[in-house]
Parts: structure tokens; C-alpha cells; sequence
């Protein structure tokens, strides 16, 4: 298998990437997209914008791969150097092209509305010994050079741009060029279950997996994405194979999985919601919404989600969610009396069939020794009762709204399901 493979290095060129000052999203992207086609990502390097940096990196990079995709240094300034250099390492020299040209005053015309500068026209100066890509979404044309039976793509640092470039021109020509193996992913999502003893209970599975389908954990927020990946160039026998792997794997996880699709867990509730044909609102306190939005997040949601209350303050607690005084003195806001009427009173607002309901200590102060910081009530009203429980986040602010957040999805979906059922 690994004799046959097409292998891919990704450069990115650019100072601010080596310091951080950019992340680099370009080659998360550029990776996932050439897996999807077959393409094995062998390498990825970074490298500032230096003549030598880049230009050893072109040498070694196509001693490993058979494609090099570039990206970064065309802008018209004085640091982005890749041009030059690109033409230089390919013995060419610099022509104006065209079309480039064409774009690039088009874009002055319609957008910049402002006159063109010398360096601007620059950027239609190709080296004559590529294949010209042009930008659809920028003033930098790609360039495609083949060398010794290998391809070197150099495109904009942008990524929109690039992606433009990728999507239009570059992916759809990869297989044509190249004899590909198909990739097929099967994804499900667990929650409530830690990634040790998901691999303690599935162990026997994996041991026995074919050499080419692969598991692989991908846990974020309590949660855990298992996903079978399998490489062949027999796409209806693999196909067939990794179904049924799947549908083993899926029964050996059925207790703790959320959705049988590479979902998320706010999609995952939105698609039970709208198959049930039910309503839900939201009542946070600690999360300041953050539920709602993800909710939100959600093309189509507006079928199910009606609103929410922000109810940070002990009097929104009262005063709009119809949470009693007498609770708030004696529990106090984190408590599981006050979340219960929190979500019974956002649904009585609202006239959902659902209401979730936070209140909690997020962090760093605030804590105590009774309800210490990550002390957090969540309550789900449903159709036949209200469920209320208490959870520990241990992380900063951010991480512990976001995990709380996960939490009382997970909730609201199990209230579902139980109803449902
Ligand atoms: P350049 O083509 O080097 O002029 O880059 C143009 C813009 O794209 C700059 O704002 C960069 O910060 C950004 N950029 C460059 N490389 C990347 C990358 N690998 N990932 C994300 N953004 C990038
Ligand atoms: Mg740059």
C-alpha cells in the first residue's frame, strides 16, 4: 500500500506564521481536503520569507512528495518573495499575463475604487513557465510548474483565495493525474463515556480490524468522535466492509452514542427536535447565551428554537423567569431549585415543549467552599418532567461555559429521547 501512495507536502510561507502573529488554517485545510481525495499529506513545513528557507524547502519537499502545494509571499509587497523565486527556481522569466492583468484592474475598478499603484499591476507578472491560475476572488494569480514529473502549485497566502483556487481548479485535476485510492470515512459521536474506557471497551474490535481500515479518537469537550478511515483502490468491496465494521462498532457503543453521522452535538439535537416536531427555549445564566447560540448555529433552527433569556441577574431570575425570592435567598442562584424553575418558567414564557436552563460559577472568582468555582446547575424541563443535575467544570472560564454548554445539550437530548421513546 504505502509503495503506491501519492504523497503531498504543504508549504507555508510566511514570517507571521512562524511567530504566531497568523495562524496557520491553510494547511489544516488543504490536509483535510487532499485526504478526502486519496492524496497521503506526508509533510508540512513552514517557512519564513526567505529566499534560502524557501528555496531548500522546494528541493527537499520534492525529494518526498509527488505534490507540493505553496502558499503565502505573492502579495505586491517587498517581503513576499515567492515569485521571483519560484520563476527563478524553474528557469523562467517574469511576463505580464493577461488575464491577470484583466482581474486586477477589474478589481480596482469595481471594488478599490481608488488608483492603481505600480506595484498592484505587478501582481499579473507571471513566470513563463507556468500553467497561469487565476484568482477569482483576489488580485494574486495561482501558479502550476511541473518539474521531473512533479507538481508544484503556489497559490495566495489568503485563504479564501486559496481555498477558490483549490475547489475550482487544482483538487478536480489531482485525479486525472494520478492513480488515487478511494478514503472512506464512517463517524459517530459519543458522549458522557471518557476516551480510556471507550478504548477499553471497544479493544477487542480494534485488535481485530483489517491492516487498512484505521480507528481513530477524537475527543473535544467530553465528548468523543470515533471514526473508521479505510484506504483501497476497490471502492465497492471497502465499502461494503467498513459498513459493516461500523454497524459493529455502533452497537458496541449504542448506550453512549449521540448520532451515527459526522455531526455535531447541537445538529445532532436540532435533527431529533425537528423529527419530533418539538420546541425548545433557553434560559442561561452563567453561559450567557452560549447555548442559544450553538443552538442557533444551526441552519434550520428556527423551526424549533423560539428564544432565550440571558437572566445573569438574580432579578431577571425573578422578574422574568418567575423564579421565586424565597428560592433565590435560600438556595441561591446555583442551586438546583433554581434552575428547575428557571426552565419551567422560560417554557411557560415561551410555550416550548422543551427549556434548558444554567446557572453556575464559570471562574476564576465567585467560588466557594459550599459551591466551588465550576459548581453548575442544569435543568431541562420536558414533556413528562423536569430533570435537574449538578456538574463540575475544571477548566478556565471560556472552556468551562463551552463544556457546560455540551453538557446541557446532552441533557435536552436525553429528555427527548426519553419522551419520545
Ligand atoms: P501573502 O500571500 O503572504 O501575502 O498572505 C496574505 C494573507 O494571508 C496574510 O494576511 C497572511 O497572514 C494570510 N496567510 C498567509 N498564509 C496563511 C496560512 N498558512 N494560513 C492562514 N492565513 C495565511
Ligand atoms: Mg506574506
Amino acid at each position: 500500500m504505502n509503495n503506491d501512495r501519492v504523497n503531498a507536502s504543504i508549504i507555508t510561507i510566511g514570517d507571521e506564521l512562524l511567530i504566531g502573529q497568523t495562524i496557520d488554517t491553510n494547511s489544516a485545510w488543504m490536509g483535510q481536503e487532499l485526504n478526502k481525495l486519496g492524496v497521503w499529506v506526508k509533510r508540512r513545513v513552514a517557512v519564513g520569507d526567505v529566499w534560502e528557507e524557501i528555496w531548500n524547502a522546494l528541493d527537499e519537499e520534492s525529494r518526498q512528495s509527488e505534490i507540493i502545494l505553496i502558499t503565502g509571499g505573492l502579495g505586491p509587497t517587498a517581503d513576499d518573495i515567492t515569485k521571483p523565486l519560484l520563476s527563478k527556481y524553474f528557469g523562467g522569466k517574469m511576463v505580464v499575463n493577461k488575464e491577470a492583468r484583466e482581474n486586477v484592474i477589474t478589481i480596482f475598478e469595481r471594488y478599490i475604487k481608488r488608483p492603481m499603484l505600480a506595484v498592484n499591476l505587478k501582481q499579473a507578472e507571471v513566470p513563463d513557465v507556468c500553467e497561469v491560475i487565476q484568482n477569482k476572488r483576489g488580485t494574486a494569480p495561482g501558479m502550476w510548474f511541473e518539474k521531473n514529473g512533479k507538481i508544484f502549485v503556489s497559490m495566495p497566502g489568503v485563504p479564501n483565495e486559496m481555498k477558490g483556487m483549490m475547489k475550482d481548479y487544482i483538487l478536480p485535476r489531482l485525479p486525472a493525474r494520478f492513480s488515487l485510492p478511494a478514503v472512506i470515512h464512517r463517524t459517530l459521536l459519543t458522549a458522557g463515556i471518557g476516551e480510556s474506557y471507550l478504548a477499553d471497551r471497544i479493544k477487542d474490535f480494534e485488535t481485530a480490524l483489517p491492516h487498512y481500515v484505521k480507528l481513530a479518537y477524537l475527543p473535544n469537550f467530553g465528548m468523543v468522535r470515533l471514526r473508521l478511515t479505510a484506504t483501497s483502490k476497490n471502492v465497492a468491496e471497502i465499502t461494503q466492509e467498513v459498513d459493516r465494521l461500523f454497524a459493529t462498532l455502533q452497537d458496541l457503543v449504542q448506550d453512549v452514542m449521540v448520532i451515527n453521522e459526522d455531526k455535531t452535538l447541537e445538529e445532532a439535537v436540532g435533527i431529533l427536535l425537528s423529527k419530533h416536531k418539538k420546541t425548545v427555549a433557553t434560559a442561561e445564566s452563567c453561559t450567557g447565551g452560549y447555548v442559544g447560540h450553538l443552538i442557533t448555529s444551526i441552519p434550520g433552527s428556527s423551526a424549533y428554537f423560539m428564544g432565550g433569556v440571558v437572566s445573569y441577574d438574580n432579578a431577571i431570575k425573578e422578574n422574568v423567569l418567575g423564579v421565586k425570592a424565597a428560592t433565590l435567598d435560600t438556595d441561591g442562584a446555583v442551586s438546583e431549585e433554581t434552575v428547575r424553575e428557571m426552565a419551567n418558567g422560560i417554557k411557560k414564557l415561551m410555550k416550548t415543549d422543551y427549556a434548558v436552563s444554567i446557572s453556575g460559577i464559570m471562574g476564576p472568582g465567585g467560588g466557594s467552599e459550599e459551591k466551588p468555582v465550576g459548581t453548575v446547575w442544569i435543568a431541562v424541563a420536558g414533556i413528562t418532567e423536569t430533570v435537574a443535575r449538578k456538574f463540575h467544570t475544571r477548566y478556565n472560564r471560556m472552556r468551562n461555559i463551552e463544556i457546560t454548554a455540551i453538557y446541557a445539550l446532552n441533557m435536552l437530548r436525553e429528555s427527548i429521547l426519553k419522551d419520545n421513546n
